[in-house]
């Protein structure tokens, strides 16, 4: 099912190219989402442009490509299908993204942990199929967590799942790293200033044509798409927002989200959502999920021991929790209740 719906949306993908206020948009799906480029013209011709902004998009694609877990022929499919059985040869940005992985696994006590795969898997949340699994699932797919079963051979250049049926998902991180290649193209391309935004993993650089800084908003988590609850302005900077909100369903009067809590093998909760600030997409992007299965308490106390990173937490209640420049910021209420 989710290999059709991934299909349907490749088949209906949209190009779209603004111009006119003095900077150039243009948006494509990619990674089953809708990735948004905006530049500084820089003093480039259109074509310059689209030549540039396509040299991004096609960094963004070569992630997707390597990391889907949809399409079953990318480099990260192939490691999976041979989990139990053998080592199999990985592109190096794979083995950058499970060691980047590995790090913010180890920094969070397991909360982030891609071999998040089997619990993925068994809930199905986000699509249709998206149900409760019974108490024996839960236990089979945490028996295939943890990230001491992934094996990365650098010399070799291999990656190994100790464990038949464990599976990696970078769903959490390689969209953040997507924009991170996107942002480096462009500057050798030599843009002044722009936007990569691969959904809510947004990397800003340099300025707006007029030297100010750009304006991102924060989605109002219980608000309609587009409500912000703060904008700020931001250069040179990566942000990431994880929320209860985009993938979900509500049981019983209870919200079971998409991201895992690997120790209990259930939906984290405590949190609407988490924005991080951070100098790189592939950071901000794995530690906003890691502060959301963290919850609040263990999340705030881990975030003001990190001053490299600034964080923006609506808890379940609608309490706004706040490192660096988020501190003393206005954030509009939030209702809360499902
Ligand atoms: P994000 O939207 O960036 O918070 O990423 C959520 C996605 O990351 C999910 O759809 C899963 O594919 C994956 N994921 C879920 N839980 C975890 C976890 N605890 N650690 C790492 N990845 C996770
Ligand atoms: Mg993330």
């Amino acid at each position: 099912m989710k290999k059709i719906l991934c299909l349907l949306i490749c088949l209906f993908a949209v190009c779209s190219c603004a111009r006119g206020n003095g900077l150039y948009t243009e948006t494509r799906v990619i990674m089953g989402t809708y990735v948004t480029i905006t530049l500084n013209r820089s003093g480039k011709t259109e074509d310059e442009l689209a030549k540039t902004a396509g040299d991004a998009f096609a960094r963004i694609t070569r992630v997707d490509d390597l990391m889907s877990t949809y399409k079953p022929m990318s480099n990260l499919s192939r490691i999976n299908a041979a989990s139990g059985i053998a080592p199999v040869p990985a592109d190096p940005e794979v083995i950058e993204n499970i060691e980047d992985a590995s790090y913010v696994s180890r920094l969070t006590g397991g909360a982030f942990d891609v071999t998040v795969g089997p619990l993925v898997n068994a809930w199905e949340i986000g699509s249709k199929d998206a149900h409760i699994p019974s108490p024996g699932t839960i236990k089979r797919a945490l028996s295939l967590v943890g990230r001491q079963n992934i094996v990365v051979d650098r010399k070799a250049g291999t990656v190994f799942l100790k464990k038949r049926g464990a599976s990696i998902d970078l769903g959490a991180i390689a969209k953040g790293y997507a924009s991170d290649r996107a942002v480096a193209a462009l500057l050798e391309d030599g843009i002044k200033g722009g936007i990569v935004a691969c959904a809510g993993d947004i990397k800003t650089f340099g300025t707006k044509p007029d030297g100010s800084p750009w304006t991102v908003g924060i989605q109002n988590p219980r608000g309609p798409e587009g409500a912000v609850v703060a904008k700020l302005p931001l250069t040179d900077t990566a942000i990431s927002t994880s929320g209860d909100y985009e993938r979900f369903f509500i049981k019983d009067g209870k919200r079971y989200c998409h991201i895992m809590d690997p120790h209990t093998g259930y939906p984290a909760s405590g949190l609407m959502s988490v924005t991080v600030l951070a100098k790189d997409s592939w950071l901000a992007d794995s530690m906003g999920t890691a502060l959301f299965v963290l919850g609040p308490k263990k999340a705030y106390a881990l975030a003001l021991k990190h001053p490299e990173l600034e964080v923006l937490m609506i808890t379940d209640s609608g309490k706004v929790l706040a490192t660096g420049r988020f501190r003393g910021m206005k954030i509009a209420p939030v209702t809360t209740g499902d």
